[in-house]
């Protein structure tokens, strides 16, 4: 039986750790944290739970394939529901309204609230589907860093559809020859901070995004988002997977061009025969194998944005929200400037706020809400946080206080942040970022590290940090790939 330490155990490296234990390989996860998940963890805050980290779910289907490989016979379940609203839209002018699933329906929502033509959405979806199966069939489940998958068919019919991917226009370009109101344009420009780019810059091929949202649907699991990792971490053991927790991975030991063994909290491991980092890549090489040839091209492109979350605990319960909230803000392209040119945030920044207790009511003590407040940051270089955070949120609390005429202070029971700075530490990521490098070039795709070394043996990647990308799909579907990788060894 072949043996595979997985370092870190976010999404991705538990993916990857089911997929090889079902293949027959013995696997051993180091995480460095006491608990698992990365940054698909909760928090609980007295009365109050919170996811800490993702809060949209798109594509269960890639969760749901690790129950069906793993012939698990419902030992371990994981539940979910299709939302039937999408997200709620407030703009500090009064406009505001909440998103259907029904894609005819958003579209007759859009021509009376926007006076967008009627069928402009449908053809915008359709469009986006068309891209993203495009995309999809081409590497978003392959790797791109083999010759097959660049003589497959689906790269053929890709080749052949280039000119519509909207490879050479940005995704703001893109969304304003859809539309007519800056509201819808912005709408959909907001699906660059889905992989934490900038719709200014980022090329219109990101118009896949709201094909998984709208198209194929937005989910919330029973459990909220972090019954994710808690079904993914008990199928794991289920399947016979170790997972070492509060064991921190110092070095990855290489001999003759094979990655071995490792440091683990200062105790050398026995050799694997194969070694997979879940760990952002980029302290993958600087921290873990410092005296390794790093490939700097790759690790030294832009970040994607970060985030300042806050958490509150709020003493009283708003019907004008629901599950996803976005309170826009009034210049969006400043916003973004100021978020990836002057590295700070907006003073009117774009609010993005999750309430699961709207679904799962035990997360909030009875006519209370557990309020999630997003809002893009930029990656971490050393600002002067404490600074910027109480700015904004003092911003963020003036805009609320305006758009659902309150007065929040009031209401705020209890209260963490968690910042760039924070996020580093507690999961590793590279300056903070939420979804490893930036897609704010055509190259962007092709600048992501592969899922394997090609200089080191035994050495894979695993992770949002890696190919194909961030956010819990991407991580999911790097497991997939990886996985390939992997077997060839079994
Ligand atoms: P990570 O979550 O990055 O975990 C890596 C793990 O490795 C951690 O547990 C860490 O402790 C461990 N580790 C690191 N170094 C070591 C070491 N030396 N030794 C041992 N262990 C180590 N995605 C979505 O799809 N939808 C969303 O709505 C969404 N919103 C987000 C909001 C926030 C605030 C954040 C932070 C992220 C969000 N994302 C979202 C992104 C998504 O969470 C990530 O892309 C995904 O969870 C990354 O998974 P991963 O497998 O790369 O591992």
């Amino acid at each position: 039986m072949k043996d595979i330490a997985i370092i870190g155990s976010g999404v991705g490296g538990l993916a990857l750790s089911i997929r090889m234990a079902i293949k027959g390989a013995s696997v051993t996860v180091f995480e460095a944290n006491s608990y698992p998940g990365g940054k698909l963890s909760e928090i609980n805050i007295g009365n109050y739970r919170f996811d800490a980290g993702p809060s949209l779910f798109t594509l269960p289907y890639l969760v749901d394939e690790l129950f069906e490989l793993s012939d698990n016979e419902n030992l371990v379940t994981f539940e979910y529901e299709k939302l039937k609203e999408i997200c709620t839209y407030f703009w500090d002018d009064g406009i505001r309204f909440t998103v259907p699933s029904s894609v005819v329906d958003f579209d007759s929502l859009v021509h009376k609230e926007l006076g967008e033509n009627k069928g402009q959405i449908i053809k915008y979806l359709a469009d986006s589907s068309f891209k993203y199966k495009i995309l999809n069939g081409l590497f978003l489940e392959r790797s791109l860093h083999l010759f097959s998958t660049w003589f497959s068919k689906s790269a053929l019919s890709g080749y052949l559809n280039l000119p519509k991917m909207g490879i050479f226009s940005t995704l703001n370009e893109h969304n304003k020859r859809f539309f007519k109101n800056p509201k819808t344009i912005q709408m959909f420009n907001r699906y660059a901070t889905y992989n934490g780019s900038n719709a200014y810059k980022t090329p219109a091929t990101m118009g896949i995004i709201p094909h998984l949202e709208y198209n194929i649907g937005a989910f919330f699991p029973k459990d909220g988002m972090y019954g994710i990792t808690q079904s993914l971490y008990n199928l794991a053991i289920s399947k016979g997977v170790k997972i070492n927790f509060k064991s921190r991975v110092d070095e990855i030991v290489i001999g003759n061009g094979k990655a071995k063994s490792l440091v683990v909290n200062g105790q050398s491991t026995s050799n694997f025969d194969a070694i997979v980092s879940n760990m952002d890549v980029t302290p993958t090489y600087r921290n873990l194998m410092p005296k390794q040839k790093a490939p700097n091209k790759i690790l030294n492109q832009e970040k994607s944005g970060s985030g300042l979350i806050f958490y509150w605990g709020i003493k009283r319960q708003f019907s004008e929200l629901g599950l996803h909230n976005i309170f826009f803000s009034n210049n969006y392209e400043e916003e973004f400037k100021s978020q990836f040119q002057k590295n700070t945030i907006y003073d009117d920044p774009t609010i993005y706020l999750n309430v699961t207790s709207k679904h799962k009511t035990d997360d909030a003590p009875v006519g209370c809400e557990n309020w999630f407040i997003l809002i893009n940051a930029p990656a971490n270089k050393g600002q002067d946080w404490d600074l910027i955070i109480e700015k904004t949120r003092q911003n963020i609390i003036n805009k609320l206080n305006s758009v659902l005429k309150v007065n929040l202070i009031d209401f705020i029971e209890c209260e963490e942040i968690l910042d760039p700075r924070s996020i580093q530490i507690k999961t590793s990521s590279d300056q903070g970022a939420l979804y490893g490098n930036s897609s704010n070039n055509i190259f962007s795709a092709f600048l992501r590290h592969p899922n394997f070394s090609s200089s080191i043996e035994n050495l894979f990647f695993v992770g949002g940090s890696v190919h194909p990308g961030g956010g819990i799909p991407l991580a999911l579907s790097s497991a997939k790939i990886t996985s390939d990788f992997l077997a060839r060894l079994l």
